[in-house]
């Protein structure tokens, strides 16, 4: 398995591989930005906490993807309203704003609010990101439309408030939080079947992984891979925010070091990339690399490519909640799972604790696609 540009950038903080003896009150799986958050909180308040991962600290989607931090859900906002309700969406979206705001504070010097930018990469997509804009700026969110863009794109959005992080940095980061808030984070530790988890209560964080876990899970969150790439320094400085455009299926930024990460065009050969399996795809590879030479220009070398997998759902929200007795997950983002993850991981640990439990937890009940 290949690392990404963020888990090779900097030394890993160690963690044990051996849990230690006992049973806790909540065993999580999986060491992502949702398990690791969900950690700290329930660490903070007192609570005995184990983390299996499988792999390392931030080894699954949390340390390979593009580094966005954007509010609102993986609907375009509009949408959102015809299908969860206006009062809902509107509540959703403020929800992920104060969770963007919460996930600069974890993040600290990982996280640069510098905005994103929705571009439109045709007309069609130009007549569906202005109707976002309007619904947008109807209910009272901060937005910005820019009628001409970089070439060749046809209007943009710009999200004032958006944030770019580095992934793997941010995940270690909470990571390291939580362990020394009293969690037990235990890297190399796969779980086969939730039985064998010493727990009190269970919390599966696997997003798009955690295949075979629990047959709800499997059933409800589609396996979704994303290919990913790097390049050398690239000497103008052109994209210096989160940029994204042919409906989520693009995206892209320059780092503050030049160089331009740039992830998507899962759609050049969709039935294949709906996988949990991070091998690389040709089709895609080349996709991605005529869309960095031929639209954005940048002839800088291709440094690294790496892929990830996130986990989708039907209705593009994720699943937060207690799904059988003692099981809970909170999985399923949808490809939008950065602030969601960091928001649900501890709206999931304040319902484990009986506290402060948010109004969206409904529109996310994990029954509701049985
Ligand atoms: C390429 C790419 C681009 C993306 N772009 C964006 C974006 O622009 N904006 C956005 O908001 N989101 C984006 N996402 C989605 C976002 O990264 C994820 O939704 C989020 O990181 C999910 O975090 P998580 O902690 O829930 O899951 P993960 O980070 O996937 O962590 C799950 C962990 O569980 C572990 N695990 C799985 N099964 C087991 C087991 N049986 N036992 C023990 N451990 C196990 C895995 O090893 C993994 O480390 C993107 C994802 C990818 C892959």
């Amino acid at each position: 398995m290949s690392g990404s540009y963020w888990l090779d950038a900097d030394p890993a903080p160690s963690f044990p591989s051996r849990g230690s003896a006992g049973r806790v009150d909540v065993a999580i799986v999986g060491a992502g930005v949702t398990g690791c958050a969900a950690a700290l909180r329930l660490a903070e308040a007192g609570l005995r906490v184990r983390v299996h991962e499988a792999r390392r600290v931030a080894g699954g989607a949390s340390g390979r993807n593009g580094g966005f931090a954007l509010r609102g859900g993986a609907m375009r906002y509009d949408l959102a309203r015809e299908s969860y309700g206006v009062d809902a969406a509107r509540e959703l979206w403020r929800w992920t704003e104060r969770g963007l705001d919460r996930f600069a504070e974890l993040g600290g010097d990982t996280v640069r609010r510098v905005g994103s930018l929705r571009l439109a990469a045709d007309d069609a997509e130009g007549e569906g990101i202005r109707l976002e804009y309007d619904a947008l700026r109807e209910d009272g969110f901060a937005a910005e439309w820019i009628e001409r863009p970089l070439d060749p794109f046809r209007g943009a959005i710009l999200h004032p408030d958006d944030a770019a992080f580095e992934p793997a940095r941010f995940t270690r980061r909470l990571a390291v939080a939580a362990a020394e808030a009293g969690a037990e984070i235990v890297e190399g530790s796969r779980v086969d079947y939730l039985a064998e988890l010493e727990a009190e209560r269970v919390l599966v964080a696997t997003d798009g992984l955690g295949g075979g876990l629990l047959s709800e899970l499997d059933a409800a969150v589609r396996s979704m891979r994303n290919q990913v790439l790097v390049t050398e320094p690239f000497a103008e400085k052109r994209f210096p925010r989160p940029h994204y455009a042919r409906h989520g299926h693009a995206y892209w930024q320059q780092l503050p070091n030049g160089r331009v990460v740039l992830g998507g065009f899962r759609d050049a050969d969709p039935e294949t990339e709906a996988t949990a399996d991070e091998a690389g795809n040709p089709v895609v590879e080349a996709a991605l690399e005529q869309f960095l030479r031929e639209t954005l220009g940048v002839d800088a070398p291709v440094a690294q490519r790496w892929r990830g997998v996130f986990g989708s759902t039907v209705d593009m929200l994720p699943l937060v909640g207690e799904l059988r007795p003692g099981v809970w997950v909170s999985a399923g983002y949808s490809g939008h799972g950065n602030v969601m993850g960091v928001a649900c991981g501890e709206a999931v640990a304040n319902a484990l604790l009986d506290r402060d439990v948010p109004d969206v937890l409904q529109l996310f009940d994990p029954r509701r696609l049985r």
